[in-house]
């Protein structure tokens, strides 16, 4: 994701946030104002005189007027003696009852002055409004959750459209191919009478497939920019919402603002959560179809000449609805992959222009360490780095700061601060040194880096491999060795404490997957041979040609497994004497360096 978009969206969360807050202080203050309001009705502090108190007062002749509401319970009570203005407040229960009473006592002889008064403003409205408040509270609620969707809010449901776009192609490293695919778009965003005269038909939309942080949106910005039109974007997720109908009136609206501005591009990110197969009919799907339907009226509905050029982006493309990839919709799909070695190095050089680099940090180097890293993760790499620097006082960023720049991003922070027992260091350090021995004397397997048992991340220790080269095609060999390679942390464990621990499960998580892979998908076991159990979508399917195939695959696994588990063993077993001498010294100085690693095999 775009850095500075996932920023604008923390920023919108940010708002979200901030105005749940103030609407739930709104609702807090108006219950305290309510309370009081209503405690001080009732006690009116000291003045209170109680009912009971108050026929007392009358029996004694004690009271010389009274002053009554129409519709009120709120008696004023004026005693004998009391100064001008002084009163006290009875609540009666029954007035009818009180003034038969009056009536009564002044027939006796004891006259009290009553005075009626009617029904004023002033004492009708505000119990009128006690009793509609929490109506007055609901549509409150309501009127902020519908503002906090985005109905009546613009700047929150597009961004980008009033500024001018700056980033340009230059910005996109790699993906030099793709760049001219996409080239002819900006030709016709910049001249499209040209194209229309001529009678092409130009895309309206393009699907750019690929991993998170692959550079979607940025080569979708750069083509706005290199065209000079405005750009609309949209995250996918932010149509699905909580009322129904509101992601398909998002979607008018969006397209509404795109005629007013074409020529332009609107893009949509993750177009996968609105777009997905259609099915069923369940709540969250008919909204989804809801939204997706209007997509599809937007896009047949306008013309070529109105020039709007949808981008979308997903990484799951095989989850899309068919219908969005009919001609006059996405009928162009453009897949962006992660960088290869020369793409990763321009972008590093992208992202280093303005970071201070000391003039023999290699980033070559760099680039060479990060096979299948997206041009996001190399950007992070960067900032990392210059932060690292920072904290380490240096001058500029030096080599040291991007080494570990690189390890926080592959394996995380490490953790000096953690404590860690001696058995759980030794058990570590015969793990990692089982790794790394044999894959050292795996002919398929890339040269140790560096083994440590400083806890990373969730890893109580790492075995780092050198990546010389970035490969198109895995053989069977180098998979096999791979689980090998995999497995020889567990058997270090069992050959040389004669015990297992849990510290393998995700070396075997990750080695049942690779096997798994290379019954299934590969067609690398003989026993079922060259077939794919992926279904149309992309998921694998164990039943999808019977049980028997099904327990083929479970047997075929377990054989690629036990193979590779028996042959690391073998291996390690093999060579115990540097075992030991390389858990040893991974235990005296906690990490070994590729130098200090090769010394143990010369
Ligand atoms: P996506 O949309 O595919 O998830 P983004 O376009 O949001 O990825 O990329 C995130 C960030 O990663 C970009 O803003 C940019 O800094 C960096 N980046 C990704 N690919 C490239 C590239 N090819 N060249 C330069 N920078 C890139
Ligand atoms: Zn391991």
């Amino acid at each position: 994701m775009d850095q500075n978009k996932s920023k604008d969206s923390k920023k919108d969360k940010i708002k979200k946030i901030a105005s749940l807050i103030v609407l739930i202080a709104l609702l807090v203050a108006i219950i305290v104002v309510g309370v009081v309001y209503v405690n001080k009705t009732n006690e009116e502090d000291e003045k209170e005189l109680p009912y009971t108190e108050l026929i007392k007062e009358i029996s004694n002749k004690n009271v010389e007027a009274v002053e009554m509401t129409v519709g009120s319970t709120t008696v004023k009570v004026k005693l004998k003696g009391m100064q001008e203005g002084e009163e006290k407040i009875t609540i009666v229960p029954n007035t009818q009852v009180f003034m038969e009473l009056i009536q009564q006592q002044a027939l006796e002889g004891n006259e009290i002055n009553v005075n009626q008064k009617p029904r004023s403003i002033l004492t009708v409205i505000p119990s009128y409004i006690m009793s509609l408040l929490p109506t007055l509270i609901m549509v409150a609620l309501f009127i902020m959750l519908f503002k906090m969707q985005g109905l009546g809010d613009k700047g929150e449901v597009y961004d980008e459209t009033e500024r001018k776009i700056k980033t340009t192609f230059d910005d996109v490293a790699g993906l030099d191919e793709e760049k001219e695919e996409l080239i002819e778009i900006v030709d016709f965003l910049k001249k499209p009478e040209k194209f229309i005269e001529m009678g092409a038909k130009i895309p309206k939309g393009v699907l750019l497939y690929g991993k998170p942080g692959t550079g979607k949106t940025l080569i979708a910005k750069a083509i706005a920019g290199e065209a000079g039109v405005p750009f609309i974007s949209m995250s996918g997720s932010e149509f699905i919402e909580m009322f129904a109908g509101l992601g398909a009136s998002r979607v008018r609206k969006l397209f509404e603002k795109a005629r007013k501005m074409a020529p332009c591009i609107v893009f949509i990110d993750e177009i996968d959560a609105i777009g997905a197969r259609r099915t069923g009919s369940s709540g969250a799907e008919s909204e989804n179809n809801q939204t997706l339907n209007q997509l599809l009226v937007e896009m047949d509905g306008f013309s070529t000449e109105e020039t709007i050029i949808v981008l979308a982006a997903t990484n799951r493309p095989e989850m899309l609805d068919k219908a969005l990839l009919r001609p006059g919709r996405f009928d162009r799909q453009v897949t962006i992959p992660t960088p290869d070695l020369k793409g990763r190095e321009a972008i590093l050089r992208i992202h280093a222009k303005d970071k201070k680099l000391a003039e023999n940090v290699t980033l070559k180097g760099i680039a060479e360490d990060t096979s299948g890293f997206t041009g996001a993760e190399l950007a992070n790499i960067l900032n990392e780095a210059a932060i690292t620097a920072t904290r380490n006082k240096h001058e500029v960023i030096e080599q040291l700061d991007l080494d570990e720049a690189v390890k926080k991003v592959t394996v995380g922070l490490e953790k000096h601060s953690r404590v860690i027992s001696d058995k759980d260091k030794k058990l570590t350090a015969y793990h990692e040194a089982g790794h790394a021995i044999v894959s050292q004397y795996l002919p398929t397997q890339t040269d140790v880096k560096e083994v440590s048992i400083i806890p990373r991340g969730l890893a109580g220790g790492y075995t780092m491999y050198k990546n010389d080269e970035d490969k198109y095609y895995i053989s069977k060999t180098e998979m096999e060795e791979k689980l090998i390679a995999l497995l020889g942390g567990r058997a270090a464990e069992k050959l040389a404490l004669d015990d297992i621990s849990t510290g393998a499960s995700n070396d075997i998580e990750v080695a049942t997957q690779v096997a798994r892979n290379m019954v299934t998908v590969y067609g690398m076991s003989d026993e079922i041979g060259p077939i794919s159990l992926k279904n149309d979508n992309g998921e694998l399917d164990y039943q999808m040609f019977g049980e028997e195939i099904e327990d083929k695959i479970g047997r075929e696994v377990n054989k690629l497994i036990n193979t590779a588990y028996m042959d690391a063993q073998t291996i390690l077993r093999e060579h115990m004497d540097k075992l030991h001498e390389i858990a040893t010294a991974l235990l005296e100085k906690e990490k070994i360096n590729e130098e200090e690693f090769k010394k143990f095999f010369a």
